[in-house]
């Protein structure tokens, strides 16, 4: 994406340049052929409602940013503010415009009806997501909430989620723990034994979903006194000698550094506590699923080999026409490799690394 940064210094001085941004629109509309409406959800077999659909929705999202930007100005408001600003904006638009609430994928790619579904006897899992990795199609831990029975998502630093992770650490008929690789950390064993003495055994466990350097400042935020519990080292991904997420994902995974994705972490994590094999092969399943279909967002090829979401029909058809035959240019920009981003607007795929926001979101303008 060769203008990624551009759009976003545009959207950050959109009263200087609101011509120059329309015209921008105005010329990523000219690209927006059958196929892409289709992936975002807005294709009604007539060619000019789903570019309708689309100015309207950048059109609101566009307000909602400005709003947010000029607030943000403001150097009256402290740091909490400033991050509620954030988060509420992240919240209602994650970071790719139509994708779907939960999984973040473009809805013609969800995955969330194709996530198996299991059942942990005494452990619920929370998801303390930070605002740079909430709405990226690269995501991990967005899918545990469809995967694990009793498991939910929050937002670290919006208002609302603030206080229902506060409940959650109150919440005296479980034990909670913090997911957090501490050399004081309890083992796994070790946290079930006291959680066997205390809540007859229910645990919650909280997964931070961050970049490190995020995730630190995230553990921050918990009370002091809150639990921690580490994975053992001998357990982690024991056949993976690299995270399954290190197809979407530059920076992360990599083992070396002691860093798997939220979904391994937690699979390895309930292993643990639980012992129920199918449920931990089966929500890696889950993520090969989802890293294929972001994969297809960001117009690659398939890594896992799971079935292609798109229905086939469609897929087909498109083949039949050849590449860029609908004007995207989709399938043509990638000869192989990890390089970057996609660079046509077919893609509306995201920046790489999850730690470069205003990238996926200067992308998601052009989604
Ligand atoms: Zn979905």
């Amino acid at each position: 994406m060769e203008n990624g940064d551009e759009l976003d210094e545009l959207l950050a001085g959109v009263y200087e340049n609101e011509d120059e941004l329309v015209a921008k629109l105005m010329q990523q509309l000219q690209g927006l052929s059958h196929k892409q409406q289709r992936l975002y959800g807005i294709w009604d077999g007539n060619p000019d409602a789903g570019k309708r659909a689309f100015v309207e929705q950048w059109r609101r999202r566009h307000a909602e940013r400005r709003a947010m930007v000029a607030a943000m100005r403001d150097p009256s408001r402290d740091p909490t503010e400033r991050m509620a600003l954030r988060t509420s904006y992240i919240l209602r638009w994650r970071k790719v415009l139509f994708s779907c609430p939960n999984c973040w994928l473009l809805p013609g790619l969800c995955v969330c009806g194709r996530m198996g579904r299991y059942f942990p006897q005494k452990t619920r899992v929370v998801v303390h997501a930070h605002h740079g990795e909430w709405g990226s199609a690269s995501n991990s831990g967005c899918i545990l909430p469809a995967s694990l029975e009793g498991s939910e998502i929050l937002l670290y630093g919006h208002p609302d989620h603030d206080v229902a992770m506060r409940e959650i650490l109150n919440d005296t008929s479980r034990t909670t723990a913090l997911l957090w690789p501490g050399s004081d950390s309890l083992l796994p064993e070790g946290l079930a034994a006291l959680a066997g003495q205390r809540t007859e055994g229910r645990i919650t466990v909280v997964a931070l979903d961050a970049t490190w350097g995020n995730a630190r400042r995230m553990q921050g935020w918990f009370p002091k006194g809150t639990l921690t519990v580490r994975l053992p080292p001998e357990s982690t991904l024991k056949e993976n000698k690299l995270s399954l997420l290190r197809p979407v994902r530059r920076y992360r995974g990599d083992l070396e550094s002691g860093r798997v994705s939220t979904v391994e972490a937690v699979a390895s994590l309930l292993y643990e506590l639980e012992g129920d094999e199918a449920m931990y092969r089966g929500l890696l399943d889950n993520l090969k699923i989802k890293v294929d279909a972001c994969r297809l967002q960001k117009n690659r090829t398939l890594v896992y080999d799971t079935q292609a979401p798109e229905p086939p029909s469609a897929r087909r058809r498109y083949r039949g026409r050849g590449v860029g035959a609908d004007g995207g240019g989709a399938g043509a920009s990638h000869k192989g490799g990890d390089g970057g981003g996609s660079p046509s607007l077919s893609s509306a795929s995201e920046g790489e690394g999850g730690g470069k926001e205003h990238e996926e979101e200067g992308e998601a303008e052009g989604a």
